[in-house]
């Protein structure tokens, strides 16, 4: 079993919190894990967050004092160190970089010097709105049509795809977190983006963090989603989206079957 995707983000860059992430792993019958942060914990990435600040309740949110607050640097060389380590299990690392088209050239030129195992794509924002937030609601879902930030979702999520900087996308159907949903039928955008991540090698995610984070009823992706993934023979990944190490593989085994079939 798998788990695609874990957050240090909420203690500090030791190997002893790392060691916290591993044991649980194991404990939960895990052969691999993948280990990684967003990138508003480094400080390189500061820039490709400038466009969130215009709204103040999200410019308080990257004050906050978990956001910048390392070098990338320190948390490569902490997972290499892991690395040379054994574990009884195979322990990769990578970023979760959030993803917006106007800073792909920057984003480019900063990872490609990096030395990463994996790096995963996500949308976290509408341009520039944040839409999993406690305040997204007011500042998105309740302002703008809901078919129109679906709309905007899968072409974002097609140009992360396309960019050809990522070899994982985050979370696909991560909108849905709230239960707003679009009143058009989502096949023909799962058909294009299942062949567009076939096409440039990307791995889907089959996520259940809005499940026991967010309590969605899906455990994992939605099932229409997957089964056109399945005919298009995307390859995928289970991940929990842990952000804590109790949380590392949570409701895993409930997915595996169904991403791996
Ligand atoms: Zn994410
Ligand atoms: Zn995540």
């Amino acid at each position: 079993m798998i788990d695609g995707h874990m957050h240090l983000e909420n203690g500090p860059l030791t190997k002893e919190y790392v060691y916290e992430f591993i044991n649980e792993a194991k404990k939960k019958g895990l052969t691999t894990i993948q280990i990684l942060d967003h990138t508003h914990r480094f400080v390189e990435f500061k820039p490709i967050y400038e466009n969130l600040r215009t709204y103040e309740v999200q410019d308080l949110w990257l004050q906050g004092k978990t956001k910048f607050c390392n070098s990338v640097h320190e948390f490569i060389d902490l997972m290499k160190d892991i690395q040379r380590e054994d574990h009884g299990i195979e322990v990769l690392y990578g970023l979760e970089v959030c993803y917006a088209p106007e800073y792909e050239t920057f984003l480019r030129k900063t990872l490609a010097p990096l030395e990463l195992d994996f790096v995963v794509g996500a949308i976290h924002s509408i341009d520039g709105i944040l839409y999993d937030m406690n305040f997204s609601k007011e500042l998105l879902w309740n302002v703008q049509d809901v078919n129109s930030i679906y709309q905007r979702y899968y072409e974002l999520v097609m140009q992360l795809v396309r960019s050809a900087l990522f070899t994982q996308l985050a979370h696909p159907d991560q909108l849905k977190l709230f239960n707003y949903y679009p009143t058009y039928d989502l096949q023909e955008t799962y058909n294009e983006l299942a062949k567009a991540l076939v096409e440039h090698h990307v791995k889907a995610e089959n996520n259940t963090g809005i499940h026991y984070r967010y309590h969605h009823e899906d455990i994992g992706d939605n099932k229409q989603l997957l089964q056109t993934f399945k005919t298009y023979g995307v390859s995928m990944i289970t991940a929990s989206d842990a952000h804590q190490p109790s949380h590392v593989g949570t409701d895993i085994d409930k997915i595996e079957k169904e991403t791996m079939a």
